[in-house]
């Protein structure tokens, strides 16, 4: 029995920033949701790799807990790779290339005991993914939705499709503005929360997150970083960290949500702080709540 279920990627990313460069890491939606999730839960993913993808790097997942029951490894087929870069602005990664591989022909199938899973990270992939996964799962309480632009590009009306069936969809800024083709964020959100979902979180890189339902509002403040190395992957850590927590406490109240989203982002901004997982795998529940307590102090007035 897993307490989440995380379909996304699982990749083999290039990146550079302006503090290096790095080839064909671990990397992916799933990975990074999935890492951050198992800080607070038992999570299981739903993705697929290719013959190509290191066995010690599936190793690292399972010895963190997480299930790997629906990780398809496909023979003769190379794992889904994404190449990107950032400039000193490193809210916004450059897509360089994006080769989906043996993620153009993925049917998922959902393992037995993920059906009855009550909490769903519907991390960045195929739109038809996500809802082809939820389809199958029982009777979930909370499914939480994220995507990017390379979807909102290519799949806008099937992302509308699948945003109908979300209680909670994260977006960061740009997307938010893209996909309602408006430049207020506030009506972006407005606009999300009228296609179906209770609630929308509008994430804004290193200046923090908004949480919006229909009548309230939050904001989570950013947290200053001294050195921000590498912010791949932090939008996923924040959507495995928000449903993992939901996940443990069992408690799908606003005030929770809004618990949620400050751990979610101790654990993102960790994560911009190396390249690729290098911190995720080192650091501690210990370290996350320190960071959490921070942010009560940077918010009091
Ligand atoms: P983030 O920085 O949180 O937005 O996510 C970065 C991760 O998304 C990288 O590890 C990539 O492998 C993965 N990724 C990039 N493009 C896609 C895509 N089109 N579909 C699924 N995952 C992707």
């Amino acid at each position: 029995m897993v307490d989440a279920v995380i379909i996304g990627s699982v990749a083999l990313d290039s990146i550079q920033t302006p503090f290096g460069e790095v080839k064909e890491v671990i990397g992916g939606s799933a990975t990074y949701a999935a890492l951050a999730a198992s800080f607070f839960c038992k999570p299981g993913i739903v993705a697929v790799v290719g013959e190509d993808f290191p066995v010690n790097s599936l190793v690292l997942l399972e010895k963190r807990g997480i299930s790997l029951k629906g990780l398809k490894r496909e023979k003769n087929a190379k794992t889904f790779r994404w190449e990107g870069s950032y400039e000193y602005d490193m809210n916004e990664a450059k897509t360089l290339k994006t080769e989906l591989n043996v993620l153009e022909s993925f049917k998922p199938e959902l393992p037995e005991e993920y059906t009855n899973a009550k909490y769903i990270f519907l991390a960045n992939i195929d739109p038809d993914l996500q809802i082809e996964v939820l389809d199958h799962v029982k009777n979930p309480k909370f499914v939480v939705a994220d995507t990017m632009n390379f979807w909102i590009e290519h799949k806008r009306q099937r992302l509308k499709n699948l945003i109908r069936k979300v209680d909670l969809l994260l977006l960061n800024d740009g997307e938010a503005r893209e996909f309602f083709s408006t430049p207020n964020l506030y009506r972006a959100a407005m606009a999300s929360l009228g296609l179906g979902p209770r609630a929308v979180i509008i994430k804004k890189g290193e200046h923090g997150a908004l949480l919006f339902t229909k009548s309230t509002h939050f904001s989570a403040p950013g947290y200053p970083l001294e050195n921000i190395v590498d912010p791949t992957g932090c939008g996923d850590c924040f959507g495995g960290t928000l449903v993992g927590y939901l996940a443990k406490t069992d408690d799908i109240s606003e005030g929770n949500i809004r618990k949620a989203i400050v751990y979610a982002s101790a654990v993102a901004s960790h994560n911009a702080e190396g390249f690729g997982i290098e911190i995720l795998k080192k650091i501690s529940i210990t370290d996350i709540e320190k960071r959490f307590q921070e942010f009560r102090r940077m918010g009091e007035f």
